[in-house]
């Protein structure tokens, strides 16, 4: 019975959708398209090369087209440039790498052939010599109720793990097949840094990796691109090992690497002290360089919000540069479809947005971001900065390699299926006539590998825009033969050159599509959220959370000198439940200053999730374990807004106030009873996913007592009709 009220207001809803006005979209004009994916990729740019003449030569191209077009500057001083600090390093044949046993005689290890490593610590000379430890796949996974190291220190010690993550077909566990950051070598590396490792061996299969020693033995070899370091811990040998040489390594252990790997697919997995050291002398040059984002903007109408928002489009500009290694003719890396197809459909979406009358309510920022082939660099370096930033982001647009082959009748959008935008994408697909091509491999980790990645993860719900493989006037083997032509012999080489007898009508028509979904980000009532339990949905809420004075907190509390104090979030379904309360902990201090633990005094178990959260990354200088007791309140105030940052007010040391708006919930949003038996009754609101539709049921105080509860439901989609 109740259901049908659900199904009903669904129903009512999937109207509504229906009914609303298509999109005016103005027209993308494929004659630019070309000739900007002519000049970028032409000989006179060199191959646009990070930290190289061509690199800066096109950057300073597309701020000029940015003015031209009348977009406003939105990087640093009033320029359109941000910069993005570097680091090249390379590991020079000096290095060594050992493994030395408990007993019996060490091994040394060939560079290139046996192991490949780099210094991220950036320093010309760093030396290990640490106990290696096996530590499964290295991941600290909540979402997934996984912990590999359970509470294992790492600190002075080297890691030994496996690229990816534990097997799964189970779609709510590590997200079945598909892989997830956990699994990608970057989160290893990170990882391993944040829990003091000196050094990280990844064992590499290719099962696992997805590509074959030679792509890492190839991409190592040489100078590596960092941003330079901001204060983030890293390791002194970031390394992989080929399999055969960890087999080695953990019989020298007496152990077995086979059943090592078949542990790992263990929750109850416990790190494995070997009773092997490396020792390793790390010898690298080190090259400082400057590279730049171009950011530009076209302000929107509403400037009420106390930070403006905005719609962000990305596209990397650079590419590999000059070779001069390489024989003549053949030195330069054009990147043509790799990306000057993305800078055109940014260049062409500026225009168009600059010439759209009137504005929409909020702005959009457009970055042409640099470093993405050394590492997704620039915009990294653009995702953790936001503040410098003159409006703040809520989606991003991202466009990489869109090979000019015709009218495409499928669009890729790998990861909009993880956010509360999902159906606005369906809809303008729909109206498109683009059908949406799932992720053809999603072991393959394809989402961290692009730009639009560096966003996501600091909470932007984000995703690239790219065209399938089924084209207009073609069946779908040619579409494929093309991608495996693309991939085989022109993908990160210089033959990835202009084509003057390409066809841009469909990059131009997918950029109308950006266009269209832009439209709709900047004019939406409500927020884009990434799904709950989504991997980044945590960051999105760190995002949305602002931060608070650790001095004046602890002020009169000599032992407790705040290094670190993390933003406490409102959780968002307390938010939308209008769930508000006071909290009390205890937080217990050890001696190098790290929380070591909470124990709970009262408040709602929601609310109190929130503060233990950040409290648990607070750091404090080094002294003797102590302890304190903090309150924390938390209050929705004010009228409705989309602003769902929480502004934090001190009321008086150890003494906090988290207020919020209220927010609208989402635009799908609507209100229904929860059936009685299964909730204790009350009201709740709905919002609906790709394929499941959220209820979030708000008990009332006389089912539960003092505190109304709150509890997220996840039903199945209704059919719409
Ligand atoms: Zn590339």
């Amino acid at each position: 019975m109740r259901k049908s009220v659900l199904l009903c207001c669904c129903v009512v809803l999937a109207a509504g959708i229906l009914l609303a006005q298509k999109t005016h979209v103005p027209k993308i004009d494929p004659q630019r398209l070309h000739d900007t994916v002519k000049y970028l990729s032409s000989d006179e740019l060199e191959g646009r090369g990070t930290g190289q003449k061509g690199g800066d030569a096109a950057a300073n191209w597309i701020a000029e087209q940015f003015k031209s077009h009348g977009l406003k500057p939105a990087g640093a001083n009033g320029s359109y440039f941000q910069d993005v600090p570097m680091v090249g390093v390379r590991a020079l044949p000096t290095t060594t790498f050992t493994f030395v046993p408990a007993s019996g005689t060490p091994v040394e290890l060939k560079n290139l052939d046996d192991y490949v490593t780099s210094n991220e610590t950036q320093t010309e000379s760093a030396d290990v010599d640490a106990p290696i430890v096996f530590v499964g796949y290295g991941i600290t996974s909540p979402e997934n109720k996984w912990d590999d190291y359970k509470g294992y220190d790492l600190r002075g010690k080297v890691a030994l793990l496996f690229v990816s993550e534990p097997e799964s077909n189970d779609p709510n566990f590590f997200k079945g097949k598909a892989l997830t950051y956990n699994g990608r070598w970057t989160y290893k590396f990170e990882e391993t840094a944040r829990r003091g490792a000196v050094g990280t061996l990844i064992i590499h299969r290719t099962d696992l990796a997805s590509y074959p020693w030679e792509v890492v033995r190839n991409s190592w070899g040489g100078e590596r691109s960092y941003l330079r370091l901001e204060g983030t811990p890293k390791l002194q040998a970031a390394s992989w090992i080929q399999l055969e040489v960890a087999r080695k390594l953990v019989a020298m252990g007496g152990l077995n690497l086979d059943n090592l790997y078949k542990q790992a697919q263990s929750r109850d997995f416990k790190p494995i002290e070997l009773p092997v050291r490396l020792k390793a002398h790390v010898v690298s040059s080190i090259r400082p360089f400057a590279s730049r984002n171009v950011l530009a903007m076209v302000e929107g109408s509403d400037t009420d919000h106390r930070r403006a928002e905005a719609v962000l489009y990305t596209a990397h500009y650079d590419h590999f540069g000059i070779d001069p290694a390489r024989a003549k003719g053949d030195q330069i890396y054009h990147g043509a479809v790799d990306n000057g197809t993305g800078c055109g459909i940014l260049l062409e979406l500026a225009r168009v947005w600059a010439g759209t009358k009137p504005a929409p309510p909020r702005s959009i920022l457009f970055a042409a971001v640099t470093g993405e082939e050394q590492g997704l660099l620039g915009s990294d370096y653009l995702g953790k900065h936001l503040d410098q930033l003159p409006v703040q982001p809520i989606l991003d647009l991202n466009y990489d390699a869109l090979a000019p082959l015709g009218i495409p009748e499928e669009v890729e959008v790998s990861g909009a299926e993880r956010t509360t935008f999902y159906s606005e994408v369906e809809k303008t697909a729909k109206e498109f006539g683009l059908a949406i091509k799932p992720d053809a491999h999603p072991e393959a980790g394809h989402y961290y590998r692009s730009d639009h990645f560096s966003l996501g993860r600091v909470g932007i719900p984000a995703f690239s825009i790219s065209e399938g493989l089924k084209f207009k006037g073609h069946d779908l083997a040619w579409g494929e033969a093309q991608s495996k032509d693309y991939v085989e012999n022109h993908y990160h080489k210089p033959a990835d050159a202009f084509v003057e007898s390409w066809d841009f009508t469909g990059d131009a028509k997918l950029a109308e599509f950006g266009y269209a979904l832009g439209q709709a980000a900047a004019t939406r009532s409500g927020e884009i959220k990434w799904l709950p339990g989504d991997e980044f949905e945590k960051a999105q809420m760190k995002l949305t959370s602002m931060d608070i004075d650790g001095a004046a907190l602890f002020a009169g509390h000599p032992a407790l000198l705040p290094v670190h104090v993390e933003p406490i979030a409102y959780p968002p379904l307390a938010r939308q439940a209008r769930l508000t309360g006071a909290t009390q902990i205890k937080v217990f201090v050890a001696e190098d200053g790290s929380v070591e633990r909470t124990d709970t005094i009262t408040g709602h178990p929601l609310l109190l999730q929130a503060l233990v959260d950040a409290v648990r990354e607070w750091k404090f200088q080094p002294g003797d374990p102590r302890e304190f007791i903090l309150r924390c309140e938390f209050v929705v105030s004010g009228i409705n807004t989309n602003d769902s940052r929480a502004s934090t007010i001190l009321v008086e040391p150890l003494y906090l106030r988290v207020a919020v708006h209220p927010g609208f919930i989402y635009e799908t949003q609507s209100v229904a009873r929860v059936s009685d038996n299964e909730n204790g009754g009350g009201k709740g609101r709905k919002f609906r996913g790709p394929d499941r539709c959220y209820l979030i049921a708000v008990i009332p105080s006389s089912y539960f007592g003092q505190t109304p509860a709150v509890k997220l439901l996840t039903l199945e989609k209704p059919r719409r009709s």
